[in-house]
């Protein structure tokens, strides 16, 4: 049989957004995906009357490509739920507030808005997706954002406040972040308030069906091979020999649509060069446990609550509304993130649930204490994802190794959200970047 074109491995969202591009140039295209499902990092199941996305779940009005698809399988977004004061717990201490900011004593606020506009000012001067190619990247990225926040925020509650929303938006410390990688992050989805707002920013709508609605409206119509994970991949001059454990395939060009820390599990021939793979050797994925309770009714409403709750001590570090669009099962939504993802998981399950809900029942009231149904998914638990949302590098990764995020290997193209130029990490540089890796491939056929 002649070989295919192309060959993608991974099925999440960027894989089958590089493979339908590829199909719709004429190409001869299939998809190898390790797991018995497609999507990836997205996850829509079931949970009483609703489907919740127990991986990706929110999309925003600055994402196109995510909404066109949305649109193109029929899927159909609603407003996150978020009227109504907002609740915030430091050091043992809790308020509320209204709006994007906690309120917090004035001096304070200023040395948030300070910061602020320290990173906008830093964000600004990093080239889309290039950030190695940042003017003075190296010495920004000798730093961790854990540094940069002590270095521009003494007071402590206001760090604790940036450190919650990046820990979140990353599934990391802010020690374990490089300053540059965050930068390079920021500036790929519009800067930290848009990736951490829900009016405007990345939080703004949830789909009815669920994101995973969108894989499964791409497979049609695509070969797309389930339960098969490649281990082995070879090229020489005349193509790309690619093993899994069901088969081997050849192809003229292959597309690595998994996690960088995945890619290195793949035995290549010959070695990958020694600067990528390094790269990955430098590439972790975040932690992030998804904690989902739903009720009888939102009781947090009826006190004028909006279910969204910041408590940087964590182990919940943030909560949401994740009621359905329909009203019928009301529900919060908690993130475990970072150090409290890694150790906390390791507590029975009895432990943990009881945990999460006395701190839902704390901030919003006891009826929290009686869910109709409580469901967790560590992602690190995932064989062929390790973490979410995104890998992360540490300090002095970006600038030095950062060439190779993307650049193709002889005949090896690279996707992925972690390769994206825009909205690196979400589902919109997921496809964004699956079709730029088939644009490469189209103009080499
Ligand atoms: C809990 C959580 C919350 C998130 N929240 C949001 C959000 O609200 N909004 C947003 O935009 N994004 C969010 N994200 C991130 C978003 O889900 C990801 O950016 C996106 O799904 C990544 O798509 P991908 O195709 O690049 O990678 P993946 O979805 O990881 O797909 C890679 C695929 O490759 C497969 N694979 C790996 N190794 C092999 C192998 N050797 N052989 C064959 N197949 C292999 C995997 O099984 C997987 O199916 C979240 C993610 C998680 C998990």
């Amino acid at each position: 049989m002649a070989d295919l074109d192309a060959l993608v491995v991974g099925a999440g969202l960027s894989g089958l957004a590089c493979a339908r591009a590829l199909k719709r140039a004429g190409a001869r295209v299939m998809v190898l995906e390790a797991q018995s499902r497609v999507g990836g990092r997205t996850l829509s199941e079931p949970v009483g009357a609703a489907t919740f996305d127990l991986g990706g779940q929110w999309v925003g009005p600055k994402q196109p490509r995510a909404l066109a698809l949305l649109r193109e399988v029929g899927a159909t977004t609603f407003r996150t739920f978020d009227e109504g004061r907002k609740v915030l717990e430091v050091r043992g201490r809790t308020s509320t507030y209204t709006g994007t900011i906690p309120s917090v004593a004035p001096w304070k606020l200023l040395e948030l808005h300070r910061a602020l506009r320290t990173l906008e000012r830093h964000t600004a001067r990093v080239p889309l997706g290039r950030g190695h190619a940042t003017p003075d990247a190296a010495r920004l990225d000798d730093h961790t954002v854990q540094a940069f926040a002590e270095a521009h925020v003494h007071s402590r509650t206001v760090r604790a406040l940036l450190g919650a929303a990046a820990r979140v938006v990353f599934g990391a410390e802010l020690r374990e972040i490089g300053l540059l990688w965050f930068l390079h992050y920021l500036r790929a989805g519009g800067g930290l308030l848009s990736l951490t707002s829900i009016e405007g920013g990345a939080q703004e709508l949830r789909v009815v069906e669920g994101t995973q609605s969108m894989s499964l409206g791409l497979t049609r119509g695509l070969d797309v091979q389930l339960g098969e994970p490649v281990r082995q991949i070879a090229q020489d001059a005349s193509g790309v020999r690619v093993v899994s454990d069901l088969g081997a395939y050849r192809a003229r060009f292959v597309v690595l649509a998994v996690p960088p820390p995945l890619v290195a599990r793949i035995a290549f021939d010959p070695a990958l060069p020694a600067e990528r793979d390094q790269l990955y050797q430098r590439f972790p994925m975040g932690a992030t446990v998804k904690c989902l309770a739903t009720y009888a009714e939102p009781f947090w409403r009826r006190k004028g609550l909006s279910g969204e709750v910041v408590c940087p001590d964590g182990p919940a570090t943030v909560v949401f509304d994740n009621t359905s669009a329909d009203g019928r099962e009301p529900a919060l939504l908690a993130f475990v993130v970072g150090d409290a993802a890694r150790t906390w998981h390791l507590r029975p399950p009895a432990l943990r649930r009881r945990e999460i809900l006395s701190a839902f029942a704390r901030w919003l009231g006891k009826e929290a204490l009686e869910p109709r149904l409580y469901v967790e998914k560590n992602w690190s638990e995932e064989p062929f994802v390790r973490g979410c949302p995104t890998g992360n590098l540490g300090p002095g990764v970006l600038s030095q190794l950062g060439d190779g995020l993307r650049a193709p290997i002889g005949r090896l193209h690279f996707a992925g959200t972690e390769t994206a130029r825009e909205w690196t990490g979400y589902l919109e540089g997921a496809i964004e970047a699956g079709e730029r890796a088939a644009q490469e491939i189209e103009e080499r056929l």
